[in-house]
């Protein structure tokens, strides 16, 4: 027998691949349009990245822009995502600096980097449940130890008072998401102030891990106020910022998850450190989709518009979602105010939220997750993507309405 390594066995796969998987096999059996699977499992954009991004893709591709470079990222990409992110954050100028900056394949190498340069076998860290399955899995990769903390039921916001109960002399990190997969949840500046007490308390023992994938994408302001500042976070204030982990990349808010690039932002010293990781993991990110990186997140009016377009198409989705699923027998409803996920409560049901998928997938021909692979806390809940066109998004509710409508 092979003897794999201790510190991949308890990794899991992510569920939106294995139920990709699934749907697919029902897919290529399919012979009439009704068969067919609609996709709600997967958090992708089905839009296409902005034209002027990809043009400056070739470009560079044409121009040669094809040898290694810098492993922490091109300089003009630094100089772009630090500036970048003061602007997003309303932070004055030079807060951020290129060196603070370390560009990665996704948002995913911020992570794992991250975790891999702090955190030693043993170590707690505090991570959402329920929350991005590669929490889970980058902790356990390094030895240490996933304390799951409960996320507030009326506004998906962590549990701040657990998570200052369950510190203890082996915590090292806390890992937070705003907005929220698979929530769509938002906190506030009071939970954000409650986070940055526990961290100054900590006397500089604790770092914080803040993942904004999804920061742009919230509809807390109206579609035609998209530059303004994202949602409260603990970055922006400079007293706790040197044990600070920001993560974010263009995956999302571009609709860019094939090019794979993204970054942390992170006190130097820790920049070094992931560096050195950088070197011997993935070398560096493609020097054609780093300029393609830049394009994207620089101050333009072509990006506010590409931004706002997408933004009125998940606006509308999300309530196409909130007034199909109003209408589903024993579905509670939660009102998610960002990313592009809704996060149905159908415990009323009595029948495990994995049992309720398959036979979605299988009778319905309609693919979402169970909240259970985001962690314990899931079970009861469904998880809909509604990152896709309006008419996918519409056949599918109409599809789960059906089947539960069948059931009840
Ligand atoms: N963080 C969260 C919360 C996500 O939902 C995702 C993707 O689904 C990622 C990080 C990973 O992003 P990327 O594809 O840029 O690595």
């Amino acid at each position: 027998p092979i003897s794999f390594a201790d510190r991949v066995l308890p990794l899991k796969n992510e569920g939106a691949y294995a139920m990709m998987k699934a749907a697919a096999r029902l897919d290529a059996s399919a012979t009439r349009e009704h068969e067919r699977v609609v996709h709600l499992e997967i958090g992708q954009p089905t839009i296409s990245p902005p034209p002027h991004v990809v043009r400056a893709l070739s470009e560079a591709l044409e121009r040669g822009e094809t040898k290694y470079v810098h492993p922490k990222g091109t300089l003009a990409l630094r100089e772009t995502i630090a500036r970048y992110v003061e602007r997003t954050h309303s932070l004055p100028a030079g807060s951020v600096l290129p060196e603070n900056v370390i560009v990665g394949p996704g948002a995913k190498p911020g992570l794992v980097l991250g975790c891999l340069a702090l955190l030693n076998p043993g170590d707690e860290v505090l991570i959402p449940d329920p929350g991005f399955p590669t929490y889970r899995a980058m902790v356990e990769l390094c030895g240490a130890i996933p304390v799951p903390y409960p996320l507030l039921p009326d506004t998906n916001a962590p549990d701040v008072a657990f998570i200052g109960k369950r510190i203890s002399n082996r915590t090292k990190l806390i890992v937070i998401n705003s907005p929220g997969n698979p929530t769509g949840g938002i906190f506030g500046s009071e939970d954000t102030q409650s986070l940055k007490r526990i961290l100054a308390g900590a006397a500089g023992r604790i770092w914080l891990m803040t993942d904004e994938i999804y920061s742009r994408l919230h509809y807390l302001s109206s579609t035609s106020n998209l530059a303004a500042a994202v949602p409260s976070s603990v970055f922006d204030d400079p007293e706790v910022r040197d044990r600070v982990i920001l993560v974010d990349g263009l995956s999302k808010t571009f609709a860019m998850t094939g090019f794979r690039v993204g970054y942390a932002v992170v006190p130097s010293s820790l920049a070094e450190r992931m560096e050195v990781l950088a070197v011997h993991s993935f070398g560096c990110v493609a020097p054609f989709v780093q300029h393609a990186a830049v394009t994207a997140l620089t101050d333009s009016v072509e990006n506010d518009a590409y931004l706002a377009q997408a933004m009125a198409l998940y606006r509308t989705n999300r309530d196409v979602v909130l007034a199909m699923a109003a209408d589903i027998p024993g579905c509670r409803l939660w009102r998610p105010d960002g990313a592009f996920y809704a996060w149905l409560d159908v415990s009323a049901h009595r029948q495990s939220a994995q049992l309720i998928v398959c036979e979605l997938l299988e009778r319905a021909r309609v693919a979402v997750l169970p909240g259970t692979d985001f962690g314990a806390g899931g079970e009861g809940f469904l998880r809909v993507s509604y990152a896709g066109d309006t008419a996918s998004v519409r056949e599918g509710m109409r599809r789960i309405q059906r089947f539960f409508a069948e059931k009840a």
